[in-house]
């Protein structure tokens, strides 16, 4: 487990890979704020970034790291199809691509499940990847029925199926399927999105290790198998978010993490 660093990456179902460790930008407001914080991520080490068109701010994401002069190839960029553009996928991902304005995106995924247009929007993620306007393809909290009925419909299975995951959001029967089926699991808000973060438990576990609640949280999902985006937009706590290579959760750890939320 040691082995892992802040380069580690997981392969895909394309063959590509995705860093374990991004920037979630959802919430900083786009301008100033966005390019800040992904520049100092960049400057961190961080070469995984997670925006959306929900959250407004793909063009500042892009300018960041256009303007950081790092080749493209060392960087990894997601962004999502809205559902209200379930019927307009082209046009949507186009203007997404537009606004990031870097050669090409690495991952794109559906925001949110669209239950009966699911396998139509599918069809057309796929038609993006086989016209290689995209790398890799994949989704966002499916539930395992939804993922069942998708995979039973698809050429090409998604990725990625990016999902709230934290010690006390701890779907096991979906992580171990996902890693069945071959789909990397993103963990969003895998820091509670800051609201357990003082949880008794974790705090004597992080005191342990000296080190943060936040984390050791990451840290857990880490040792899951899992890509972790947290967001911040301090300069701080970016630097503490990527500082989570340096030691390990052993299993009794592990397993008292896992049982956090039934304490
Ligand atoms: P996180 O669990 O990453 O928590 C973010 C909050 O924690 C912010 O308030 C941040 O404040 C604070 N924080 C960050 N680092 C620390 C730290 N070391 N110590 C204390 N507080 C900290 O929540 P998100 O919901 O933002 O999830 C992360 C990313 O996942 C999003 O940005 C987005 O990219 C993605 N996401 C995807 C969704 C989907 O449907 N696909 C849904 C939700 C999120 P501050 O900025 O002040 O540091």
């Amino acid at each position: 487990m040691l082995q892992l660093t802040l380069h580690s990456k997981l392969v895909l179902n394309t063959g590509n890979v995705i860093p374990v460790l991004g920037l979630g930008v959802w919430q900083i407001p786009q301008g100033f704020k966005t390019e800040q914080a992904v520049t100092w991520a960049l400057e961190a080490g961080y070469r995984h970034f997670d925006t959306a068109k929900l959250y407004l701010n793909e063009a500042s994401m892009g300018k960041a790291i256009r303007e950081s002069k790092i080749p493209r190839e060392e960087i990894f960029v997601t962004t999502k199809l809205w559902t209200t553009d379930a019927f307009n996928v082209d046009i949507a991902f186009e203007t997404s691509a537009k606004k990031i304005g870097l050669e090409y995106i690495d991952l794109y995924l559906i925001h949110w499940p669209i239950p009966l247009l699911s396998s139509h929007t599918w069809k057309k993620l796929e038609s993006l990847l086989e016209q290689k306007l995209v790398r890799s393809i994949g989704v966002c909290n499916y539930t395992l029925t939804q993922l069942d009925e998708l995979l039973k419909d698809c050429n090409t299975p998604p990725a990625v199926n990016q999902i709230e995951f934290n010690p006390f959001n701890y779907e096991k029967e979906l992580l171990d399927y996902c890693q069945q089926k071959g789909i990397v699991v993103e963990a969003y808000s895998p820091l509670t999105r800051g609201i357990h973060l003082d949880n008794e438990n974790i705090t004597k576990i992080a005191m342990q290790h000296k080190k943060t609640p936040a984390q050791i949280m990451l840290r857990w999902a880490l040792q899951k198998g899992v890509v972790v985006i947290p967001k911040s937009s301090n300069k701080d706590r970016i630097i503490e978010n990527a500082d989570v290579f340096d030691f390990e959760l052993p299993l009794d750890e592990m397993r008292r993490i896992d049982a956090v939320s039934h304490f």
